[in-house]
C-alpha cells in the first residue's frame, strides 16, 4: 500500500507545484496515471520512489515512511522492493542488455547474482522479445527494445511495488500490449501494485483504478 499525506513539493528553480492532501493507492492495486506533459506524474512517481524527497508531509509504503530514511536506506529499499521503469529508460551504455537486465543485483548490497537470476533475466528477456539481442549494448538498439529492456529489469528482483513511467511511449502496438500484458500479469501473480503513467486510452480499462493528475495536485486548484 502507497499512502501520501499532506505531501508539498517543489523544485528549487521552477514555478511547479505539487500538493497532495491524501492519495492511498492500495496493495496490489492496478492504477493508470494520465494528465497533461508537465502536470507532475513523473514528480510523484519520484516522490513514492524516494528519488525526491517532499520538503512538508510523507510517503508511506507498507510500514516503512520513505521520507523518514536515510539516503543509503532509500537506496537500498527502492532498489530491493521497487521495480520502476524510468521514463528516460537510465540503462548503462557500458553494459550488455543482460547486464543491464541485472543491474539491481549489482548495485544492491543484499542479494548474490546466483544461475537462477541469470535464468530469469533471460526469461524476462524473452518474455519482451530481447532474447536475441542480450549480448547488445544500449547504443545498438531501438527507443523500443531499450524500453523493453528497462521493463525487464523492473521484474528481476520480483518487487511489490511497481512503479512505470510512461513504459509503453516508444514502442509499436503490438509491444505496447506485450509491455502492458507483462507488468499487469506481473502484478496480479505477485500481488503487486502497479502504478502506471501513460497516455494510452485504449489500455485504460484494464487498470483498476484511472488517477487523472488534474485532481490529484491540488496546486492546480488553489
Ligand atoms: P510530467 O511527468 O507530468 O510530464 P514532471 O513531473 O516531469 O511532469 O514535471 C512537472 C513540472 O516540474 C514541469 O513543469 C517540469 O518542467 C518541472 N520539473 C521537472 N523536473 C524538474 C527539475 N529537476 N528541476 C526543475 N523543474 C523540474
Ligand atoms: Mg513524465
Amino acid at each position: 500500500m502507497i499512502r501520501i499525506d499532506n505531501l508539498r513539493f517543489s523544485y528549487p528553480d521552477s514555478m511547479f507545484r505539487l500538493e497532495i492532501e491524501e492519495l492511498v493507492i492500495g496493495a496490489a492495486e492496478r492504477v493508470a496515471v494520465i494528465g497533461p506533459s508537465g502536470s507532475g506524474k513523473t514528480t510523484l512517481l519520484n516522490l513514492i520512489a524516494g528519488v525526491d524527497i517532499a520538503e512538508h508531509g510523507s510517503v508511506t509504503i507498507d510500514d516503512t515512511q520513505i521520507s523518514q530514511l536515510t539516503d543509503s536506506a532509500r537506496r537500498e529499499y527502492r532498489i530491493e522492493q521497487i521495480g520502476l521503469v524510468f521514463q528516460t529508460f537510465e540503462l548503462l551504455d557500458y553494459l550488455t542488455v543482460l547486464d543491464n537486465i541485472l543491474l539491481p543485483l549489482r548495485i544492491g548490497a543484499n542479494k548474490q547474482l546466483t544461475p537462477e537470476y541469470q535464468a530469469r533475466a533471460k526469461d524476462l528477456a524473452g518474455f519482451v522479445g530481447m532474447q536475441d539481442k542480450l549480448d547488445r549494448h544500449p547504443a545498438q538498439l531501438s527507443q523500443g527494445e531499450r524500453q523493453r529492456v528497462a521493463v525487464s529489469r523492473a521484474l528481476l528482483l520480483e518487487p511489490k511495488l511497481l512503479l512505470a513511467d510512461e513504459p509503453t511511449g516508444n514502442l509499436d502496438p503490438g509491444n505496447k500490449h506485450i509491455v502492458l500484458e507483462l507488468l499487469q500479469s506481473y502484478a496480479t501473480e505477485h500481488s503487486a501494485t502497479l502504478v502506471t503513467v501513460t497516455h494510452d486510452q485504449s489500455f485504460l480499462s484494464s487498470f483498476d483504478r484511472v488517477l487523472d493528475f488534474a485532481s490529484v495536485n491540488q496546486a492546480n486548484s488553489a
